[in-house]
Formats: C-alpha cells, structure tokens, sequence
C-alpha cells in the first residue's frame, strides 16, 4: 500500500483490509502522482482554541473541508464508491458511464470532481431547497444537475428515487453500451467502511488513542457509523463515548434518546414530517438508512442543536479562531461543546469540520447577516445556554 511520508501505521494493519482501503488514505506529502484523488484523507486535527479555552476541555475538530477533491468527507466515500463499482465491474472508465447519486450537495460534489478525473460523467438529483453555491457548482464541474421538489422518500420523486430511476433509464436505454451506475450512499457499505478504513484510523493515530468521545452528525450515517465502529470494535476503544450532533427537526434525536423515531418538532404519534426542519444541510433526516442502523448500537447519546445556536456558533468561530465553516461543522461544534461539559476537566473531544462556509454563503451565512450576529460581540447567551460561565 501507498502511504505519504507524514501517514502513521494504524493499529489495524492495511493488510486486514483490501487494496481499496489502502488507497484511501493517500493524501500526498510531495506529488501527488494519482492526481487529485492523492489529496484526499490524512486531514488535519484542529485544537478549536477558543472552545477548549471556554470549556477547560480539549475540543479537536478534524478539518474535512480540507479535503482536496470536493472539499468535505465526502470524498473518502465518493472514491471508495467508485472504486467498489468498479470492482464489481459496474463502471469502466471512458466509456460513457454516468453516476447517478441522490444528495443534498457534497456527495455529488466529490462524484462529479472524481468522475471528471476518472473518465466517468455525473447526473446529480438535489432537492431544490439546497444552497445555490452547491449546484452551481456542479454545473461548472460539468455534472448533470437535476433540482427537485421537496417530496418524501415513499414518493417515486424523491431525490434519491429519481437518481435511482434515472441510472436504471440510463442501462435500459443505452444503444453505445454505456452503463448508469447508481452510487446509492444512503444505503451502501461502501459509505461507512470508507471512514472505518480512513477517517477513524486518523482519528486514533492523531490523538493516540487518548480521547474520551467523538462528536458528529448524520446525513447518510456513514461518517457516525463508520467511525464508531472503527473506534470501539477495531481499536477497542470501549469507553470512548461516541454523540449524535443532530438539527432540529430531525428524528434521530429522539431514536438514540427515547427510542422512537419522530421529529423533535412534532408530538409523538402525529404524522411523520419527511423534510427536516432546519436550516442546516447535509445532517439531520427522519428515515433510518442502513448507514445509519450499521452503527446505531455504538451510538452512546444525542444532542439536539436549534438552528439559533448552530448560527451563533458559526459566526464564534469566525470571530475567535478564524475558522469559516458550513452549518453542519457548526451543529457538530454546540454538540462538542455539550458533550465536552458532561466529562471531566482536560477530557479530550474529537469532532468534524465538514465543509467551508463558502458552500453556504447564500442561505447559512445570509441568515447569520440578517440575525445580526456579525455586528454582537461575544455569544455569552449560546455559552450560558450550554453550560459554560
Ligand atoms: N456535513 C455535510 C455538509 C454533509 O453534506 C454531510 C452528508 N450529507 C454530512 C455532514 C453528514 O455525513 P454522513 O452522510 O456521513 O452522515
């Protein structure tokens, strides 16, 4: 297996995995001689000065916007994606074969950057409530971008559905032999085993070992997931504690809390929302998927984050550490903070910076502006609502 010059030897060997894991983790030190796809993993582990300051705790955020493909974690699955597919010789580079994936931004991004770099085309279906930033984006990336109605997963229109459809539509109808392949990462393994063989084992190595709990949201699950099991069955980290960080509006809250999947915005036994309802994109949803079920049992607590708190947080980071990320970085951010108070002084907290602010300038950051926190001081309130003098 490849490794850059600063890669650590995990305590589970490369060798225990397959080749694919190996190439997952290949951010370059030098050249990245496999191009693009070499800049992805081996993030850095950011100590958030001020909330390890404000907390007496030591809060670490491993900056996954620094990915080099598409810039978020995404990359690590959208690569391992791939790669599986074409294992399972369901896409063949430069033949024509296009990527259908249902997501809310990032996913696609990191397909459509590696599709342009590995001879494949992408058609990315998104719900059209989405910041403008990520679609635009896939345009200029040359992705198909199909933009749709808000609908609940049982409808055939539903984002995911539609790219099912529509790879299904691709192979049926294809005269040149072309293929669609639909990625699929709300369902597939190869989602949370790109963070079992990548985003956990840099976790462990970065802290050696020594941290208390681990932080995060869900979208697809697969980074939660993913990185639990890695933690606690792999590396036997059983008292690491590992937290939801999720929106509200979302019913994951209340499945780790109370056992019950419904949306902390409506009362128990009422009709199930299928939409979240919150501002935040890319985590908090109201269906189990199977990334999410894979690690669920290793899920230790939840944290509910209201819209106001995620902005305040956002708009601290930029004030105090000159950090500028998207709203679910900042969700997870209250969440460590939170979870970070329940432990001991100097405990140790892993959590992740998903994606730069930049993607959300036009939604998360207009509503920041409009609330007026860029022109506050100090967010006392958002501190003395989590516990911290
Ligand atoms: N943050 C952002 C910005 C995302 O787009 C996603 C994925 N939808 C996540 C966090 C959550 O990751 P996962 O799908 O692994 O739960």
């Amino acid at each position: 297996p490849r490794r850059s010059s600063f890669f650590w030897s995990a305590p589970v060997k490369l060798e225990d995995h397959d080749a694919t894991a190996a190439a997952l983790v290949t951010r370059a030190a030098g050249i990245a001689t496999n191009g693009i796809e070499g800049c992805i993993g081996n993030t850095p582990l950011i100590q958030i000065q001020s909330l390890s300051k404000a907390t007496g705790r030591v809060i670490l955020a491993k900056a996954e916007f620094l990915n080099g493909a598409g810039n978020s974690p995404k990359d690590r699955v959208a690569l391992n994606m791939i790669v599986e597919a074409e294992k399972q010789g369901l896409l063949t580079p430069h033949q024509g074969d296009t990527i259908y994936e249902g997501t809310v931004g990032s996913t696609g991004i990191s397909l459509a950057t590696l599709a342009r770099a590995k001879g494949y085309k992408a058609h990315i279906c998104m719900p059209d409530d989405q910041a403008f930033e990520k679609s635009d984006l896939l345009i200029h990336l040359g992705a198909t971008v199909e933009r749709v109605p808000v609908a609940p997963i049982t409808s055939p229109d539903h984002f995911v559905n539609l790219a099912r459809r529509r790879a299904i539509e691709h192979t049926r109808s294809s005269s040149d032999g072309s293929k669609g392949f639909f990625a699929n990462q709300f369902e597939t393994e190869s989602n949370w085993q790109a963070h079992v063989v990548s985003t956990g084992p840099e976790i462990y190595e970065q802290t050696d070992g020594d941290l208390d709990a681990f932080v995060a949201g869900a979208g697809t699950g697969g980074t939660i997931s993913g990185v639990a099991r890695y933690l606690k069955l792999e590396a036997k980290m059983d008292k690491v504690r590992v937290v939801l960080a999720d929106p509200q509006g979302s019913g994951l809250y209340n499945k780790i809390k109370h056992g019950v999947m419904y949306s902390s915005t409506e009362k128990e036994g009422t009709r199930r929302r299928q939409q979240v309802d919150s501002m935040v994109e890319g985590i908090g949803i109201n269906r189990l998927t199977n990334n999410f079920e894979v690690g669920r049992d290793l899920l230790d607590d939840a944290v509910k984050v209201t819209d106001e708190q995620a902005c305040r947080m956002a708009r601290w980071l930029v004030e105090n550490d000159g950090i500028f990320v998207g709203s679910s970085s900042s969700v997870n951010c209250v969440a460590a903070v939170v979870a970070a108070m329940k432990l001991p002084p100097g405990s140790r907290v892993v959590t992740l910076l998903c994606d730069s602010g930049t993607r959300h300038l036009s939604k998360f950051w207009k509503h920041i502006k409009e609330m007026g926190l860029e022109d506050e001081g100090e967010p006392t309130d958002l501190f003395a609502e989590l516990g911290i003098s």
